[in-house]
């Protein structure tokens, strides 16, 4: 049995406890090292084969799941943040349905959950934003036609730029052709949850002075909206004395 497994944005403490109980259990790990904290693997038992995908190709990674399983071994496939999101998981899951081998997938911290943490936001204000934009920039990737930067920053929801610190020039032109002013709040964070996270407030016509001068090329998301620095919001309805719920009368 294989188990992708989202190890968290970094804190190794912010890994699941199911995701902790099966590292603690695998035969073999493969994690991907060039995000996943390393402090996460001192819980594999004594004799764990230990894989860094980092320096492997599909192929690769396949090769030691399919041993693995020859074996009657566990193997765990651990991934950053939660495994969902550019994690390229469809692509192991699809392999090992040619093959008939079983696995399960045991969600993750996504590291957009830990950059709200680091700078005390709720995505969804009311009144101000009630969607999250999650994407990217184009890099190596390109980006679906109906998918461009330009076009969600016409919604002005809140929004998530994963793997685009490298892209900013490009990002925030897009931002601004797309229609957020200059002086939408903004922010940076870099390796959230680990013990060097920085966390950066700008606004969309600063972002890219502000990621030059703190040195910032990767490991970080870039948030864009009115919920980083609302000037207002309403209040929640669930909690409004006004308004009966469910469990509770109007006060
Ligand atoms: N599956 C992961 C995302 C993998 S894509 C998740 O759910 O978080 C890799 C991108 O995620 C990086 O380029 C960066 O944009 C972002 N990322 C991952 N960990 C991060 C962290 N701790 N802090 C900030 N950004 C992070």
């Amino acid at each position: 049995m294989i188990h992708f497994v989202g190890a968290g944005p970094g804190a190794a403490d912010l890994i699941t406890v199911r995701g902790q109980k099966l590292l603690e259990a695998a035969d073999v790990i493969i994690y991907a090292g060039s995000l996943v904290n390393p402090a996460l693997l001192d819980a594999a038992k004594k004799g764990c084969e230990i894989y860094n995908s980092a320096y492997m190709t599909l192929d690769e990674v396949l090769t030691v799941m399919y041993a693995a399983e020859e074996h009657g071994k566990m193997t765990v496939r651990l991934h950053t943040g939660d495994p969902s999101i550019y994690g390229a998981i469809r692509e192991q899951m699809d392999a090992l349905d040619a093959k008939g081998i079983a696995y399960d997938v045991c969600p993750g911290v996504s590291s957009f959950f830990g950059a709200a943490a680091a700078l005390h936001l709720e995505y969804t204000l009311p009144e101000v934003s009630q969607s999250i934009i999650l994407t990217r920039a184009a890099g190596r990737t390109e980006m679906p036609e109906k998918e461009t930067i330009k076009s969600f920053a016409a919604h002005h929801a809140t929004m998530v730029l994963f793997l685009s610190a490298g892209l900013l020039p490009q990002a925030v032109s897009d931002l601004i052709a797309g229609g957020y002013s200059e002086d939408t709040p903004a922010a940076i964070v870099y390796r959230a949850t680990w013990p060097d996270e920085k966390k950066i407030r700008c606004t969309v016509g600063t972002l890219e002075a502000a990621a030059k001068e703190a040195g910032i090329t990767k490991t970080a998301l870039i948030l864009v909206g009115d919920v980083i620095a609302p000037s207002d919001y309403a209040l929640s309805k669930l909690y409004d004395p006004d308004f009966a719920t469910e469990y509770r009368d109007k006060k």
